[in-house]
This record gives structure tokens, sequence and C-alpha cells, in this order.
């Protein structure tokens, strides 16, 4: 039988029990040392990862230092080892959860790069719990011009987004699913860096993306993974080319950490739906939780479902579980997963009910709304060719949709409602964007600049085609 080895303190003379001086373990590199190699273009090892997450995370780590190491992982990237170390570092800077063996096979999620006018979550997570699945979803704030999931749900009056391992567990009892926040539980480390990203120009970072997704994920226990990778204007990586990098680094990670991940290459040029903004997008993703609502949006939770369904073996190919996905949506089930949601994580049942049996103009009712509203019309006769996301939400940010500060609270009830889709013809003068807003007016070149988002053609009015154009599916499994 062998005894474990005990190291000695340092400067014990017993230490090393007579084999000589036992070796000191390498004292760990400082922040600006670690900042400095990042910065020009060396690798870090595990060690210094570790270091770096841990001095995030006992705060020792000044902000500034914080953001120059982003700045510098956005600069230098970090090849496939550093981003599973940095991955697997910001997972146990907090607690795994655990769940009973029995919800093995059922454990699922999805995750988005992040999107305009993006809810699929919303509606997603309690379709799939409709269906049978556990989805102890931890999700994300706003990032740059992207929405987020947590801010949409904290638009909804009591709705908390901070929710213990032990009130997950019993959410996933009662309800199937949950959609929480980081902690200082739960992936703390990635709350810390998510919150600087935010606000430091660094978001679009191959490396950070890819570690703060699956870091969240591999807490999560997950037996399966969609992760939605946007490409286009108004995603965080433009070129398909670009987001098929991420999506490979994503399900190559993924697979280093024991999940089975596919990644969705779908366009992000324009708004997901036809509405953007918090309590917008709440308005929105009930009226696909009632089985109508817009095209695009309910093509996205279907698939997205269907390859979750597919990949965790619980169903036979995509297009069943695409199909068990809709009749959830179509027969009232996932909604009402949605309102016992909405209930088991703070919401007053009577809202919850009422929000969710409620017309869309009583839903409005209960909702935070903003003080004014503003109709653009079309400047001239065409067929609406695009409608730019990325400008919508740039304007969108700037009236108080978005943070320029990390903790700057928002204000919920600010957005745009689309008032035409993409295809249709549409005559001069006819409004196609209502904007909602907490000042009297927009300012001239915010007008100016929402206009230019409006681009028309002279085609023959056409079908928007899908956003989904690609699925990119982990190594098959060996067991
Ligand atoms: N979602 C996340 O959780 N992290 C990112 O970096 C981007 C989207």
């Amino acid at each position: 039988m062998t005894t474990p080895e005990t190291p000695g303190a340092p400067g014990d003379p017993a230490a090393g029990g007579g084999r000589g001086p036992a070796e000191a373990p390498p004292e760990p590199r400082q922040l600006p040392e670690l900042i400095r190699t990042k910065r020009d273009g060396g690798r870090l090892t595990e060690a210094d990862i570790g270091g770096f997450v841990r001095a995030v995370v006992d705060r020792s780590a000044q902000d500034a230092q914080i953001g120059a190491m982003l700045m510098a992982i956005r600069l230098q990237g970090m090849d496939l080892e550093e981003t599973s170390a940095l991955t697997q570092a910001l997972a146990k800077s907090g607690q795994q959860l655990q769940w009973p063996e029995a919800w093995h096979q059922q454990l699922v999620d999805k995750h988005s790069t992040g999107g305009v006018g993006d809810k699929i979550s919303l509606v997603l997570a309690p379709a799939l719990a409709a269906c049978g699945c556990k989805v102890p979803m931890i999700s994300g704030r706003g990032l740059g011009h992207t929405g987020g999931t947590l801010d949409k749900l904290e638009s909804i009056p009591g709705f908390s987004v901070l929710q213990s391992p032990e009130q997950m567990q019993a959410l996933l009892e009662q309800v199937g699913c949950c959609i929480v926040g980081q902690s200082e539980q739960l992936v703390p480390a990635d709350g810390i860096l998510y919150a600087v990203r935010d606000v430091t120009a660094t978001v679009d970072s191959l490396p950070l993306i890819t570690a703060s997704i699956l870091s969240k994920k591999a807490v999560e226990g997950l037996s399966a993974l969609v992760v939605d990778v946007k490409f286009g204007e108004a995603a965080v990586f433009p070129s398909q080319e670009q987001a098929r990098e991420l999506a490979r680094a994503l399900v190559g990670v993924g697979a280093g950490l024991g999940i089975r991940v596919a990644a969705a290459l779908t366009a992000m040029d324009n708004p997901l739906g036809r509405t953007v903004g918090h309590t917008l997008e709440v308005e929105e993703a009930l009226l696909c939780l009632d089985g109508v609502g817009p095209p695009d949006l309910r093509d996205l939770v279907t698939r997205l479902g269907g390859a979750l369904l597919w990949l965790s073996g619980q169903a036979e190919a995509q297009a069943e579980g695409a199909a068990r996905v809709a009749a959830a949506l179509d027969d009232g089930s996932a909604r009402d997963r949605f309102e016992r949601m909405l209930a088991g994580q703070g919401v007053d049942a009577g809202l919850a009910r009422a929000l969710c049996a409620g017309t869309p103009a009583q839903r409005r009712q209960l909702l935070p709304c903003a003080q004014h509203q503003e109709e653009l019309c079309s400047p001239a006769d065409g067929t609406v060719e695009r409608i730019r996301a990325l400008v919508l939400a740039l304007v969108l940010h700037e009236l108080g949709a978005g943070r320029s500060r990390a903790g700057q609270p928002l204000r919920h009830g600010v957005g745009a409602e689309l008032l035409v889709t993409v295809g249709q013809k549409l005559r001069r003068g006819t409004p196609w964007l209502r904007v909602h807003l907490d000042r009297p007016a927009l300012g001239a070149p915010q007008r100016r600049a929402l206009q230019g988002a409006l681009v028309l053609s002279g085609r023959e009015p056409f079908t928007a085609p899908s956003p989904f154009a690609e699925l990119v599916l982990p190594p098959p499994a060996t067991h």
C-alpha cells in the first residue's frame, strides 16, 4: 500500500523524507506578468489561467487588470488548449450542479451567441420542459448591442434570476425548466468577466465567447446542448465563415468537456420576429407560446428544439423532435410550463396566470411600458429587402435598452415594433416602425439612423427565407 505524499512546509528541513530538498512549487505568476505575456502574443498555461480566474473571483484583481487581460485575449486570441483551460477555470469558480441519475438523458439546454430580437430561450426552455426535458438554463444579460434573456425576464415584475442550486432542482422537479443567472454559487467568474466585457469592447472574441458559454453549460451537467451561433451584420461575428469557426470551437471544446454540443448557424441581419426590447419581446414570446407569432421565431424554436431532442436520444430524428416542440406550442402545454416557471421564480401567481391567459392588449397592461411612442413612415415605395437589426439595436441601446456601465439599470419598456415584414411591398408614407421610448421624441440623428435601417428594393414581393443556415454536429457518440 502506498501512502500519499504530504508536501512539507517551505523551508521545513524534514520535507522530502530524506530524499534531498523538495522542489518548491513554482510561484504563481503575478497578474501584470500574465497580462504582458498575453499582450505580447504568448501562451498562458493552465496554472496562469487558473491564477487569473482566482484573482477575478477573490477580487484581488483590479478592474483595470481584468479589462487589460480581456483586451489582450481579444487582440491576441487563445489556442484551443487555453480556451479549454479558461472554460474549466470559469466553470470551477462556483458549484457543479448535481442531478438525480434518472434525469441524465433528459438534461438539455440551448444558448445563443447573441442577437437582436432573439427571444428563443423564453419559448424553447418551457417547450422542451413540456416535451419531458429538464432544462437548467444558466443564461446571460445583454452583451454589447445584443439583448440578454435575463434582462428580458427581469422586465416581468417579480421575476428573480437568482436561484440557488436547491431552488433550481425544485424548479426542474416541478416545472421541468428554469432560467437563471450567474451568481456567487454559479459560475461567478463568468458573471464578473461578462459584465466587464459588455463595457470594454471585448465581446467579439472567439475564446472568450466559447469559454463564457461552455463554462455555464459545463456546470449544468447536460446530456446535450445546442448553441445558436448567429452570423450577419447584427451578430457578434458578421461572416458565416467566422461563425463556423466559432461553432467548431464550441463543438470541439464541448466534446472535451463531455457535452454533446451542436451549433446551428443562423442569420442575424434582420431582427428575429417583429419586436426588439425587453417587455415587447416577452409579449412576442407569449404569442409564440400561444401557437402563433412570427414564423421566423417559431421556425428556429422548433428546429433547435428538434435538434436537441434528437441529439439527446429522445427523438428518432430532428424532424420528429421539431414536430413535438411545435405540438407543445400549439396545445398550450409550453405556455403552461412558462406560467409555472414564472410563478416558481418569484412572479405573483395571479400575474403569471393573467400574462399567460391574457390577450395581447391585456398583457401590455401588465408589463412596464415606455412613456411615448413614435412611428416612422416609409420614405418611398418599394419592397422591404432588409431591416437592419444592428442599426435598430444601437439606437435602442442609446435610448436605454442597453448598458454603457456595468450594472446600469435598463429601461425595460424601450423597444421597437416592426410594422412590416421583409419581402412585403410598401407604399411611401406607410408606417413601418413604432419606437417605444421614455422621452417625448427621437433626436434627429436617431430618426435618420432608424430610417436608414429600412432597405427597400424594386423587386417583386417575396417570402423571407428562414434564418437557419446549417447545423454543425458533434463527433458521433462512441457508446
Ligand atoms: N453568451 C454568453 O454567455 N457569453 C458570450 O460571450 C456570448 C453569448
